[in-house]
């Protein structure tokens, strides 16, 4: 079982172990992944080390970017292999599937075009001295990524490190690493030298905790939970090593009364359903200005009965969530709702002849949601909305900022004033006007404030974020 890649070259565990891999769809295990130990991520940190003492690290940045260049399209041209193989990992619909492998090569191509153009500073200074502010590579970076957008994830993190000449070190969810295993083959294919990336699987409280908490690395970035977030920031502390937080959210759609709902009601719908809900930028909170209370909710309980569950194969609007831990928590969040007597608006229904084994749930909708229910404040990750009455302006304000996330909102009004003025009060690390985009927009800085995380991954900025400053002070006379 040679699942893990670790300075070019293919291992197995050197335990010896695997990892069940399981389709959401149906339930059942199709292949199987090394569970990696501390071992091996010694071994990947030894190799990185090396890349960066090496080729890798005296590779021009334009060399680099073809490289990166080179990857991107090799991932487009394998779009038609790649695709199934994201789907049955993940249980989401092929059409979804498919879209994430083309942001996955254009987060290479973005970074792998941008490489050769980070230029650094010339700083005034006294006279008789000349300042450069250099860019450099931070050195060996680790990166923990989630099982809702592997492909998707891999590009956004990886590329950008690469891109500054870092060498990389991958810990992919254990539940979905099939794409990561065969992006390294491409990667291989592209000439990206030995040790630049290396890939570990296994279980997260194993490799991802040994590689966080390893003094080799310089930098970690982590999207997923809250809980393991705070484990990540508090394990890197300990070798004043900085990290990048993405931990998710409770994002606000805010309706007002005079919003342009032909075009607002099915980008709410698609936000909330896209990958069965499991986005971190999922919008999933509906807050609706009261005097069109009623009506805008009618319309968007429509559009929601109207979505339909399926196999990746089917290619519906939703897929199955990721495991059985997840549905229980799906299920469960849902259950609590009905049992405490919140209305159910609207759901959506399966699609006909699902596998008894897969792990799928109704999409729902709630209305009206106390303010302080769990419904309204914590992340579902799943296809369930939580819909609120507002009264005015500052009340929708509140409502969207009354949470412990900070992550993404958008501002529906055809009240230009107001549209500005909303979306600068609201916490967010994005704010949509008038639109809505939960994923893709590789060119757009993105993270979160409060409990949503720290620090800015996608656009230009990512390429600050994976580098470190140098100034130099030359005397001249
Ligand atoms: P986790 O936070 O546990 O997993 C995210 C990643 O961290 C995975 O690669 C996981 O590995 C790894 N990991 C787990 N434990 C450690 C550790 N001690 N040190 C370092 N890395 C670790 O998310 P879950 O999969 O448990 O999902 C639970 C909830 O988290 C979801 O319901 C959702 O609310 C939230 N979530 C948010 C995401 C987002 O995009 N913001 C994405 C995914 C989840 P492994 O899976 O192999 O154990």
């Amino acid at each position: 079982m040679e699942t893990m890649f670790i300075g070019g070259k293919w291992l197995a565990p050197q335990g010896g172990e695997t990892i069940p891999v399981i389709a959401p769809a149906d339930g059942l295990e199709f292949d199987r992944i090394g569970r990696g130990t501390a071992h091996e991520i010694d071994l990947a940190v030894a190799a990185a080390r090396k890349a960066r003492a090496g080729a890798w690290g005296r590779m021009n940045a334009t060399e680099r970017g073809r490289i990166l260049g080179r990857i991107g399209q090799l991932v487009l041209d394998r779009v038609d292999t790649l695709a199934p193989l994201e789907a049955r990992d993940t249980g989401k619909p092929m059409t979804t599937a498919r879209n994430d492998i083309i942001v996955l090569a254009r987060y290479f191509e973005f970074y792998g075009n941008a490489a050769d153009k980070v230029h650094g500073e010339v700083i005034p200074f006294l006279d008789g001295y000349a300042v450069q502010l250099l860019r450099e590579p931070l050195g060996v970076t680790a990166h923990i990524i989630p099982w809702n957008y592997p492909a998707q994830m891999l590009g956004r993190t990886l590329a950008p490190a690469l891109a500054m000449g870092n060498a990389t070190i991958l810990k992919p969810a254990e539940d979905t690493s099939l794409s990561a295993l065969a992006f390294a083959r491409i990667a291989l294919e592209a000439g990206l030298p030995d040790g630049a990336l290396n890939i570990v699987t296994g279980y997260g409280h194993e490799v991802g905790a040994a590689l966080t908490a390893h003094p080799g690395i310089n930098f970690a970035t982590f999207t997923g939970s809250n809980e393991v977030g705070t484990m990540v920031q508090q394990a890197t502390a300990v070798n004043v090593v900085k990290c990048v937080l993405e931990l998710g959210g409770k994002s606000p759609q805010i309706v007002f009364a005079d919003a342009d709902l032909d075009r607002a009601v099915p980008i709410i719908v698609k936000a909330i359903v896209q990958n069965a809900g499991q986005t971190c930028t999922a919008g999933s909170r509906l807050l609706i200005e009261r005097k069109v209370y009623d009506d805008v909710l009618a319309r968007v309980a429509e559009a929601f009965s109207k979505v339909r569950v399926g196999t990746p194969e089917m290619d519906l609007d939703c897929g199955p969530v990721m495991n059985p831990e997840q549905k229980k928590r799906v299920q469960g969040y849902i259950d609590a709702a009905k049992a405490e007597g919140i209305p159910v608006v609207a759901e959506g229904a399966f699609g006909d002849g699902l596998p008894a084994g897969g792990y799928y749930v109704k999409p729902t909708i709630f209305a009206p949601v106390p303010r302080d229910n769990p419904l309204a404040q914590q992340e579902v990750f799943g296809p369930v909305l939580a819909a609120f009455p507002f009264d005015d302006e500052a009340d929708a304000i509140a409502l969207a900022n009354g949470t412990d996330y900070g992550l993404l909102a958008a501002v529906w009004t055809e009240n230009a004033g107001r549209l500005t003025r909303v979306a600068k009060a609201v916490q967010a690390g994005q704010v949509f006007m008038n639109c809505y985009g939960a994923g893709g927009g590789v060119e757009l800085p993105f993270g979160g404030t409060k409990r949503s995380g720290h620090g800015r991954e996608k656009g230009l900025i990512a390429l600050e974020e994976m580098s470190s400053t140098k100034t130099l002070v030359h005397y001249h006379g």
